[in-house]
């Protein structure tokens, strides 16, 4: 990579910044020409280059693609065939994404060198944040990451999601000592495969440490939330522990366990009285400043579809904390930092990072107005393409990306905005990931997905002679874990009048679980594994109501000509609508199947 030193630190890590974003353009044809050359041989690159490693044969050749067009290669590579086709490196791993394709999980290949490629990353945003809030180096961070369980392709490759990938890498785990990094969690607890118990233990040490902490955070806003539901659960055991300097035994785990000894083992009766004052308040608000008083910000991914999980965080910190979003990547690339991480999450820019990969942008217009109609099977055209030093400001783009690994022009589906630009990087706003419906988690379903599920559930009304006519959803986060919501409106075969009779609640709970175990992978490792996100419910509407829910978007200058029920509604006003007619809600009974 470009500079292959992965441990820049402090004030060279800020100009290592400034030289790759100074000269993004000469970074990225660098990046591209190697690729090119390092790949070349490739049959996926042989394909359409035949031999050459020219940049302009590389862009008139090189189809663009979505995932579909690759996954045959790496179905052919996790069976066993050779890494080359695709890439002139050893495949080490497939990092397991949150798209689906085909109902499958989409696989991304990765090599050795990824993961320099990652930790030169995460060790630009410490320098980073040092700008802004000074003295992070002198104490803790109550970081709470975990661990998925991940698998094994029929080749032997492991199969995880990139953080997993990330925390087991001898990069996280022989990290050398930071004070910039000093995490209250134990690596054993980060690694254990127990979710509960992990979070259990992390948890355990924040608090343990709570004078110490000067940060607090997770990847996900969502994650963050999960943990701070699970102390509201867990504290008054939390006391007890501590009262009694004993782990309680359900903590299982001989890595945690002894892991967490050291912290915990001489009683602390005056530590477990103040926690028990400030967790048995009336309310919560603002709870986070007196768990822990030092803390100066809260550090998640509050962007995109986390947006949602902004007035909780604000609620339970009383607005005192900052929220920072300190980075932008993905499975298939890590993208950029945010240089200005105290911004507010609504103006959060991500600065493209030039040697990460091979950036190619698919203009969208300026006001976004095509950002609804792009379909994911939509060709583009080669010459339709911009390069980054090409990009204009205010204008929409959805991303497109090279790597060293084997993926070529490959679109990432996140449309993005160009707010400015640092030096010659252009800096952007996450706007959306195409077709994205409902997200609670790290779930992400799309319209497709959901049209299929709900297509499967509806079969089982057929015996009662009912029909299922309009549906749409909501991902309902007011209480957590969030879930999903879907507004059913049935009648009954040839009479729309007389469709007051209810369904059978067990008709209607198999439907709710029916939709569910048609969801992906990553849908139902949330509910069955992650347990971050809640059973889903089916709220039967009057019929009538999405006649209504059309007038309703009609009056607000919808197009009566174009009209289609929208298969997701976030509007208070609409959602108001079709609450004010529901007849009946239920729930899923179980979880539905996963199995890693
Ligand atoms: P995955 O494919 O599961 O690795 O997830 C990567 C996707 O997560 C990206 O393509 C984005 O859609 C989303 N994502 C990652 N980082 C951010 C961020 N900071 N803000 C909003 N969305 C993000």
């Amino acid at each position: 990579m470009d500079g292959k030193k992965l441990e820049y630190k402090g004030e060279e890590a800020l100009k290592e910044i400034e030289r790759l974003t100074a000269k993004a353009g000469r970074v990225q044809l660098d990046i591209l020409k190697e690729i090119l050359t390092r790949n070349s041989k490739t049959e996926y690159l042989s394909k359409y280059m035949k031999g050459s490693k020219d940049v302009s044969d590389f862009k008139q050749r090189v189809p663009v693609i979505t995932y579909k067009a690759i996954q045959p290669y790496i179905k052919r590579i996790t069976n066993g065939e050779d890494s080359s086709l695709i890439t002139g490196h050893p495949i080490t791993e497939i990092l397991c994404s949150s798209g689906t394709s085909g109902r499958e999980p989409k696989m991304m290949p990765s090599i050795a060198e990824d993961l320099d490629r990652r930790t030169f990353l995460y060790n630009l945003i410490m320098p980073i944040m040092n700008q802004y809030v000074p003295g992070l180096d002198e104490g803790k961070a109550m970081l709470l990451y975990f661990v998925k369980a991940e698998t094994s392709t029929p080749c032997g490759l492991p199969a995880r999601t990139v953080l997993t990938s990330y925390y087991k890498s001898r990069h996280f785990k022989c990290r050398s000592p930071d004070p910039f990094n000093n995490c209250t969690s134990p690596d054993q607890t980060i690694l254990c495969n127990d979710s509960n118990q992990s979070m259990y233990c992390q948890l355990l040490s924040g608090i343990v440490h709570r004078h110490q902490v000067l940060r607090l955070g997770a990847v996900f806003a969502s994650a963050f939330l999960r943990a701070l539901s699970f102390l509201e659960r867990n504290w008054i055991n939390f006391c007890n522990d501590i009262r009694s300097g004993q782990l309680d035994p359900l903590i299982t785990d001989p890595e945690c366990r002894s892991s967490m000894a050291p912290l915990i083992s001489v009683p602390n009766p005056s530590l477990a009285d103040e926690i028990n004052e400030i967790c048995s308040l009336p309310s919560w608000k603002g709870i986070l400043c007196q768990l822990w008083p030092k803390a100066k910000y809260i550090e998640a991914v509050v962007t995109g579809s986390m947006a949602q999980y902004i007035p909780a965080l604000e609620y339970y910190s009383d607005g005192k904390l900052p929220l920072v979003c300190t980075m932008y990547a993905s499975s298939e690339c890590y993208f950029g930092v945010n240089l200005k991480p105290l911004s507010d999450p609504a103006d959060v820019s991500f600065t493209l990072l030039p040697n990460m990969g091979y950036f190619e942008f698919i203009p969208l217009g300026e006001n976004g107005t095509r950002l609804m109609n792009i379909d994911d099977d939509e060709e583009v055209r080669n010459d339709k393409l911009v390069d980054l030093v090409q990009l204009s400001l205010g204008c929409y783009y959805e991303l497109v990306v090279t790597t060293f690994a084997g993926l070529y022009r490959h679109r990432v589906g996140d449309v993005l905005q160009v707010t400015g630009f640092h030096n010659k990087a252009p800096q952007f706003r996450f706007i959306c990931r195409r077709n994205v419906v409902l997200s609670i988690d790290t779930d992400k379903t799309n319209e497709e997905d959901l049209h299929k599920s709900v297509s499967v559930a509806k079969k089982l009304l057929e015996p009662f002679d009912a029909l299922l006519v309009e549906y749409t959803s909501h991902a309902d986060t007011s209480r957590l874990p969030g879930h999903y919501v879907m507004y059913w409106e049935i009648i009954y075969r040839g009479s729309m009048v007389d469709s007051t009779a209810p369904l059978d609640d067990k008709v209607m709970q198999e439907c709710c679980i029916a939709v569910e175990e048609e969801l992906d992978y990553i849908y139902r490792r949330c509910r069955a594994y992650d347990k971050s996100v809640g059973p889903l419910e089916i709220r039967v509407v009057e019929p009538g109501s999405f006649d209504a829910l059309m007038d309703y978007f009609i009056s607000q200058g919808g197009s009566i000509n174009q009209y289609k029920t929208p298969r997701c509604i976030k509007s208070n006003k609409a959602l108001k609508l079709l609450d004010s007619n529901v007849k009946a809600c239920f729930f899923s009974p179980r979880d539905p199947k996963w199995i890693p």
